[in-house]
């Protein structure tokens, strides 16, 4: 072989085992050089053979689910491990990427189970609601029943009508309370509905005040109250709401306040506008205050200042939660200073509408109408009535509201024993509770619509319970009730229903 030859031939060689990580194999340009060049040449192919079989059989394993198998990097430094280390990077990031979405599947999974569960608390607090609902309401309705009874009573004293009225006035406000605390989830989604009609904020404070006279003797509390000549005798607005808002703030001034405190009490006409007479109402005390920084906290709901607050006071910390969002629906405004130990100062200021052409005094003559009912009647002893009713207050009530009116009626414990006596004798109406043991009254009214004989079957039913939700209603005319009337009940609305389908 020329020189040449061998010249050309390692220029070729050196060209491909050039590595820019390693200094040349060789620098001369004899025989033998060419012989190491094409030694090294096929020792490197052999390696690299090697080692890309290394990296198929690694990918091989990447396939059969061995992803982040991290590539093997060689001492040698070369172009191949250049090329895995980038993919044990780019592995690196795969890996912390799946990791997340494995925390945000965590996360998920997570969030599913407490919408689960929220929505399990929202449908157990439906029916703790429901309950509560019956519970307070069914001896209420006995409060306020009685009361009705008595009031109608003609042997009473005017004194003894003048403190039934308070009972009852007492009782209803109440109920009104309740209902609404039942229904703090529906003044939260804003479905309440103000009512616009002329009171006189003397007598619908003078109510609440009543109210709380025992309490104010007791504790020997000097209950100052003030209220501005220049308000006028009529406003128009919701009573019963703004009473919340005022029962609320005087049974926490009073609760909080300890014996031997004072509490002033003030309403003055703020400001008017073309519209409106802004009402601010002020209540001071002397009581145990409220740290500043707990100040803005107490009107979320289910909030106590302390962990003892309860235990100490009682209370359920919704009252303010009710001021709050009763303010903001009738745009009024409030404001709390307070200073623990000193005592606390709440003013809330509401616009009242300065003439309201629909406003009515129809409440209050509806109101006065339960005392003086036209309709007692001497007529009705023809007219025999089925009681369907398991409580034994109700029971008693029933019967004196039907005696009252002249009624005849027969009491069944149950829906069961309601059927029977429905079998065996004849009856112009039943009145039927909804909840009983045994047969409950929506099943013991439909086999009443589905007995054969055609004069049992058609017998109006008046529905009497003390569960009020929508679908109650509802499913009392689904069922084939001819009425509906909620416990506490109006005796006077009783028996106009019971007019209306029977005497007709
Ligand atoms: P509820 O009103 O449901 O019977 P409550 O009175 O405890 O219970 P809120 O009326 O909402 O609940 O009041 C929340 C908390 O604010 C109270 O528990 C009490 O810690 C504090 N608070 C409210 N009014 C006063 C006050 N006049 N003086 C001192 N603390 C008060
Ligand atoms: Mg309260």
């Amino acid at each position: 072989m020329q020189n040449t030859d061998i010249d050309k031939l390692l220029l070729i060689l050196r060209e491909m085992n050039f590595d820019e990580y390693r200094d040349p194999i060789t620098t001369g340009n004899t025989f033998q050089d060419l012989l190491n060049e094409l030694y090294f040449f096929k020792k490197e192919k052999e390696r690299k053979k090697k080692k890309i079989d290394n990296i198929i059989e690694h990918i091989t394993n990447c396939f059969c689910g061995n992803f982040f198998n991290k590539f093997p990097i060689s001492s040698d430094e070369d172009e191949l491990d250049v090329i895995c280390l980038g993919f044990n990077t780019y592995i690196e990031e795969l890996q912390s990427v799946v990791v997340m979405k494995e925390e945000l599947e965590e996360i998920n999974t997570k969030l599913f189970l407490e919408k689960e569960r929220s929505l399990q608390l929202s449908s157990a607090k439906d029916e703790f609601m429901s309950s509560m609902s019956h519970e307070i309401r069914t001896p209420l309705n006995a409060i306020i029943g009685f009361t009705n009874l008595l009031i109608q009573n003609k042997d009473i004293t005017d004194l003894q009508k003048k403190q039934l009225n308070t009972i009852k006035k007492s009782g209803d406000l109440l109920m009104v309370i309740i209902n609404d605390i039942l229904n703090l989830s529906k003044i939260e989604a804003g479905q309440i509905n103000l009512e616009n009609i002329s009171f006189d904020l003397s007598d619908t404070f003078q109510t609440i005040q009543d109210a709380f006279e025992l309490r104010i003797t007791e504790k020997n509390i000097a209950f100052q109250v003030k209220i501005d000549s220049k308000i006028p005798d009529q406003l128009s607005g919701d009573p019963n709401r703004y009473s919340q808002i005022l029962i609320n703030l005087i049974s926490n001034a009073i609760k909080f306040t300890p014996n031997n405190g004072t509490i002033k009490v003030s309403f003055t006409l703020s400001r008017e506008d073309e519209l409106h007479h802004y009402i601010q109402f002020e209540i001071q005390d002397t009581g145990i205050g409220i740290p500043g920084h707990k100040i803005s906290g107490i009107f979320e709901p289910f909030v106590q200042v302390s962990d003892d607050t309860a235990r100490k006071y009682g209370g359920t910390g919704l009252g303010l939660a009710i001021v709050k969002k009763l303010t903001e629906l009738m745009k009024g405004e409030l404001d709390v200073q307070s200073e623990a130990n000193i005592g606390t100062t709440i003013k809330v200021t509401i616009p009242f509408y300065k003439e309201n052409r629909q406003a009515s005094s129809s409440e209050y003559t509806k109101e006065e109408n339960i005392v003086a009912d036209k309709h007692v009647p001497s007529s009705n002893n023809q007219i025999n009535i089925l009681v369907a009713e398991d409580n034994l207050i109700n029971q008693e009530l029933v019967k004196a509201v039907l005696a009252f009116y002249n009624y005849n009626c027969i009491i069944a414990e149950n829906g069961q024993q309601a059927i029977e006596l429905l079998q065996e004798n004849d009856f112009e109406l039943i009145l039927m509770d909804i909840m009983m043991p045994v047969l409950g009254g929506y099943e013991a009214t439909e086999i009443i619509r589905k007995m054969t004989d055609k004069r049992k079957n058609s017998i109006p039913i008046i529905a009497l319970t003390a569960i009020v939700t929508d679908s109650v209603t509802q499913k009392c005319q689904q069922i084939g009730f001819d009425a509906y009337l909620s416990k506490p009940f109006d005796p006077a609305e009783l028996n106009q229903k019971i007019r209306d389908l029977v005497i007709k």
